[in-house]
């Protein structure tokens, strides 16, 4: 991944306070090779990755991150400012008037199966949506538009196929008026390529019906394509935002990042496949890490950026190198842990972990669990915190009674602890050495 690529290229820089040029430089080979695979456009690449390396060059290297983290840090931020930062909705107007929103793009794309997953949130939401079929040149797309409204128990107006569109449109908002409905959304037709007649089709509904939001609605699996497409919708047509579709395939998503920075507009909602529920919220910082394929691990750096105490993990870093770790620093790493949202939650955002390990270190830092465990080391003597080995069963059953816990839980207790310190052995990846916490030289 473009993660391990990036600490492949930063594995001798370590230590170093600030980042170079040529540090950066090297960093961002990596990244421009790995958006150029995501199908970002050529020319949003090149524009990003001038912009990110203007600001990396002499950036401080933060103490708990390599120069890798830090490239990628900046990347991730840059990247994430690009797509817009925050969520956008789409605001409906009052109840009692009537929000237009238009359906656009290529055929294929997504309109009829989006217009309708739409359809179904404004519904859950209390709104009256009528469903219109603006597509009359392929027969088939009316009865799917209307077999999709039946799914979701949304209206779908319909006046067959020998009227104009923009008469349709009309005629919807009318029926809408008529019907104290509140949302109407039209579903038009797409060509296999951008084509006048149809942006003409489109400028004229515009012209004649007063639209709220024209929907731009892209195949993320089209790729560098897609940047075409967009630029002329938004010269021929104008549009107000971006629904972005089949995420749920293996494309690495690279349409998104290109889409926002051509047409300035904001990605409303991600489709996440074909069942009628499959529209999710578009989160750029998700979106981001796809992008430059990292799973969750900008989350990870950032998370043990706030709060891994540095000198705290070095120390104990050592002990576990050493095989020293005790129930004192146990109970510390537990509440490191803690603070982090749980181990659980930082090895899921590995990449290759999980299984038995997993739901092992998870059990130990229940919160319940926790407070147990405290409340058992805390009855423990110092010196059986520092020697476990010479915790004898009557010095357990006196741990049990001042812990007021049975003493089952506390031979459990020192056995996961046993297991736990084997684990952190096998793990130097995580806490210590090479990058994740990593401590830098
Ligand atoms: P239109 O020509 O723009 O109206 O596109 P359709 O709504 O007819 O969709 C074309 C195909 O893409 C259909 O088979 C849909 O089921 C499928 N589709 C639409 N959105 C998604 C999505 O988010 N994920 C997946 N996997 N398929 C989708
Ligand atoms: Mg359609």
């Amino acid at each position: 991944s473009l993660s391990e690529k990036l600490q492949n290229v930063f594995k001798n820089l370590r230590g170093k306070g600030r980042l170079t040029e040529a540090d950066v430089k090297a960093g961002l080979k990596e990244v421009k090779l790995a958006l150029l695979e995501a199908d970002v456009s050529f020319k949003v690449v090149k524009q990003f990755i001038k912009a990110v390396e203007e600001r990396a060059v002499g950036t401080d290297v933060l103490e708990s991150l390599t120069p890798g983290q830090t490239v990628i840090k900046i990347v991730n931020e840059e990247m994430v400012k690009l797509m817009g930062s925050e969520t956008t909705e789409i605001k409906l107007r009052p109840s009692n008037e009537i929000t237009v929103i238009m359906m656009t793009g290529l055929q294929g794309a997504g309109k009829t199966t989006t217009a309708a997953k739409l359809a179904g949130k404004f519904k859950i939401k209390g709104r009256k949506v009528l469903l219109t079929a603006c597509d009359v040149y392929r027969p088939a797309a009316i009865k799917q538009l209307q077999v999709n409204g039946e799914k979701q128990g949304v209206e779908v107006f319909s006046m067959g196929d020998q009227n104009k569109p923009v008469d349709i449109a009309k005629a919807a908002v009318e029926h809408a008026k008529k019907h104290g409905m509140s949302v109407v959304i039209l579903d038009t037709a797409g060509r296999l390529h951008i084509d006048e007649s149809m942006m003409e089709e489109l400028v004229e509904i515009k012209e004649n019906v007063n639209v709220d939001y024209s929907i731009l609605v892209v195949d993320s699996m089209t790729g560098q394509d897609a940047v075409n497409v967009a630029s002329t919708f938004v010269d021929k047509v104008g549009i107000d935002g971006v629904i972005l579709t089949k995420l749920d395939g293996d494309t690495r998503g690279g349409a998104a990042l290109s889409i926002r920075a051509v047409t300035g507009k904001p990605i409303l909602y991600v489709g996440m496949g074909e069942k009628l529920s499959d529209l999710e919220q578009f989160y750029p910082d998700r979106m981001a890490s796809r992008i430059l394929g990292m799973g969750d691990i900008l989350t990870m750096i950032e998370k043990a950026q706030e709060s891994i105490d540095e000198e705290q993990s070095k120390k104990m870093v050592q002990k576990m190198k050493k095989n020293q770790f005790d129930f004192e620093d146990y109970l510390e790493s537990m509440r490191q842990m803690k603070k982090m949202g749980g181990i659980g939650a930082l090895l899921s955002m590995m990449p290759g972990m999980g299984g038995a390990q997993m739901k092992q270190l998870e059990d130990a830092v229940d919160e319940k669990k926790m407070a147990r465990i405290e409340a058992m080391i805390l009855s423990m003597t110092v010196k059986e915190r520092q020697n476990p080995s010479i915790l004898n069963p009557s010095r357990k059953r006196r741990i049990a009674n001042g812990a007021g816990v049975d003493i089952s839980e506390v031979n459990r207790l020192v056995k996961q602890f046993e297991q736990s310190r084997k684990m952190m052995k096998q793990m130097p990846g995580l806490m210590g050495g090479k990058g994740k916490f990593g401590k830098k030289g």
